[in-house]
């Protein structure tokens, strides 16, 4: 079976990238062990993040690495027998957080999320998705009164500077704006620009839909089984091999493991995360995070979604659903949360780089292989403005946006 270009890999990334490079003419063919959206593009908190104009940085000051190395806090989890083999991309990660550095990532990443929405919207309509998506931004929530102030007056420099909508709501604002809670809250940031997704995996779901309507193909295959052949690329799938002149590889937190096949030493890790539905009596008017908990709660349409921070381990390592399990605990403070509603909990990984930047471009010694992954925190967000980066730098258009800050050979060939 013949194809111009194979996308390995059919989470959001993967699924934008196909549709962007079919929108220019190409044959393609996407490749999943699984079917489309079922990975770390199902088990996110659905937001699609058009404030998130700066990426995570690793925190900086000592209070706060002392907080996280002593266990306080639910944001962040390790596993101590990962955290030797993990530094030294911890200390990357960390170099790359200085604020002088972290400020010009930041410059970067503004110009590939200002597109998420656009790029997303484009899909929505003509995937009949539009149902699965809401509008009204998402809201950033405290508990007391000194960590509401002092995050407020940091959303006002960053919505300001970048041109965002924000609102504030103390306490009784949020009160009225969201029913559900039956504790009392400092107040509330509420980014109006976001919009969030009831369904994640579903979303995915049916922009690969769209993408079958529009004359592309899917097959289950092993991404694990790439090779060279002639001048392009061979891959087996159930359907038989798949040969390209171009392969493109999506396969986020395991994409490290092909492109090392291929001598690549990149400098990726991953945040894992959880999440869980809850039954709940009333629902949240939107998405809010429980800032001072590190607690991600979605109204999802299987209940409320609970998604955690990160925890630092091994891909592989068995679940540790500590975080989770203080995320329950602490949401039932605020809102009557019934019965879990799957067991055992989802658990999946954020592909991270270094330098908090997505890999977006040609592979630096394989002529026709190409890299789209380590999307981190917005890989949700991202997949459609990161797939249409790679289609047009693939096709030789002028790309949208400088790809340079993306591109694979920053790391070194
Ligand atoms: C708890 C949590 C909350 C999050 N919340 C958000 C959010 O609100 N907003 C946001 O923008 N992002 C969020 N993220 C991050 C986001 O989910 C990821 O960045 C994004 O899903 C990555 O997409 P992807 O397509 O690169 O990877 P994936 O969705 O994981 O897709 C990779 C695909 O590769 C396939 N694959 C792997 N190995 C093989 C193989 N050998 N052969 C064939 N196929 C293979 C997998 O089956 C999978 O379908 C969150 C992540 C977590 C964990």
């Amino acid at each position: 079976m013949a194809t111009d270009i194979v996308v390995l890999g059919a989470g959001m990334v993967g699924v934008g990238t196909a549709l962007a490079l079919q929108q220019r003419g190409h044959a393609v063919t996407l490749v999943d062990r699984k079917m489309p959206g079922r990975e770390t593009s199902y088990g996110n908190a659905g937001l699609i993040q058009r404030e998130a104009v700066e990426p995570y940085a690793f925190p900086r000051d000592v209070a706060t690495l002392l907080r996280v190395a002593a266990g306080i806090g639910n944001d962040v989890h390790y596993h101590a027998d990962a955290l030797w083999p993990l530094l030294p991309r911890l200390a990357r990660y960390w170099y790359h957080s200085a604020p002088a550095r972290h400020a010009v990532v930041a410059q970067a990443y503004e110009r590939l999320i200002a597109h998420c929405l656009s790029e997303h919207a484009a899909l929505m309509a003509p995937a009949d998705a539009d149902d699965l998506v809401q509008k009204h931004g998402w809201r950033q929530a405290y508990r007391s009164q000194a960590a509401f102030e002092a995050a407020a007056a940091a959303a006002r420099t960053l919505a300001q500077r970048h041109g965002l909508a924000a609102g504030l709501l103390d306490g009784a604002d949020l009160a009225r704006a969201e029913p559900a809670l039956h504790a009392p809250m400092a107040g509330a940031i509420h980014w109006q620009d976001p919009w969030s997704v009831n369904d994640p995996g579903e979303l995915v779901a049916r922009y690969a839909r769209l993408f079958l309507r529009r004359g592309g193909r899917f097959v289950h295959g092993d991404a694990m089984t790439l090779r060279i052949h002639g001048n392009g690329w061979s891959v087996a799938t159930d359907d038989g091999s798949v040969t390209a002149a171009h392969a493109v590889v999506a396969l986020g937190p395991w994409a490290g493991t092909l492109t090392q096949r291929f001598g690549y030493r990149l400098p990726l890790f991953v945040k894992r995360g959880y999440h869980r539905h809850y039954a709940t009596e009333m629902r949240l008017a939107v998405p809010m995070l429980d800032a001072e908990r590190g607690v991600a709660l979605s109204p999802m349409s299987r209940g409320l979604r609970i998604a955690t921070g990160a925890e630092f381990a091994r891909h592989d390592a068995p679940a540790t659903p500590v975080q989770l399990r203080r995320a329950e605990q602490s949401t039932r403070e605020l809102l009557a949360l019934g019965a879990p509603l799957e067991d055992p909990p989802w658990l999946g990984a954020r592909p991270c780089t270094v330098d908090m930047k997505p890999v977006i471009g040609p592979a630096p010694r394989h002529p026709g292989l190409w890299f789209n992954f380590g999307h981190a925190h917005q890989g949700f967000t991202l997949g459609p403005a990161s797939g249409r980066l790679l289609a047009e730098m693939l096709h030789g258009e002028t790309p949208y946006i400088d790809p340079t800050p993306y591109l694979p050979s920053r790391f070194g060939a």
